[in-house]
């Protein structure tokens, strides 16, 4: 049986800008090794808003795509996590599945001349692909993050 614990994780009690775990009685120079990691749900949550998903302060991404190599407030590395081409994968995915039932619907009931379709629908198609783009990387970087997912560049290497 799957508990709330199990995918938000265990509740964190708050000092200074970090969570950590309730028996947590260390300095904070060493509180970063204590600290509560977050559920796969609650970091995922954070990432697709673009916060770090291990304290959810800081920013994920340091440009459009760029993700910071580590989080400005609690140090979690994320340079060395990698989303290849899922991040492309589920934007197509979703963008599809948003424009397609609008063009369909819009078409059938609108009868504008020829150049308006062939102008309105890419412009609302890159549009919403530009917005959903970082937010799902940041949703799978967390994921990948959350769930310690092989793949990483750092994983490897300590396999190799
Ligand atoms: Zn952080």
């Amino acid at each position: 049986m799957i508990s709330w614990q199990r995918i938000f994780g265990t509740p964190g009690v708050r000092r200074g800008k970090f969570t950590v775990s309730p028996g947590c009685h260390v300095s904070m120079p060493e509180i970063q090794r204590c600290q509560t990691r977050p559920g796969p749900g609650a970091a995922m949550w954070r990432g697709l808003r673009g916060f770090c998903p291990a304290c959810g302060n800081g920013k994920l991404f340091a440009a459009y795509l760029k993700q910071v190599d580590l989080c400005s407030a609690c140090h979690e590395p994320f340079g060395h996590v990698r989303s290849d081409d899922a991040a492309p994968w589920l934007t197509i995915l979703v963008v599809g599945h948003i424009t397609l039932p609008i063009v369909v619907s819009v078409e059938r009931y609108i009868h504008w001349p020829f150049w308006v379709s062939i102008t309105v629908w890419p412009v609302f198609a890159l549009g919403l692909t530009l917005a959903i783009l970082p937010r799902a990387k940041g949703l799978l970087l967390s994921a990948i993050w959350a769930t310690r997912a092989p793949g990483s560049e750092r994983e490897r290497e300590s396999l190799d």
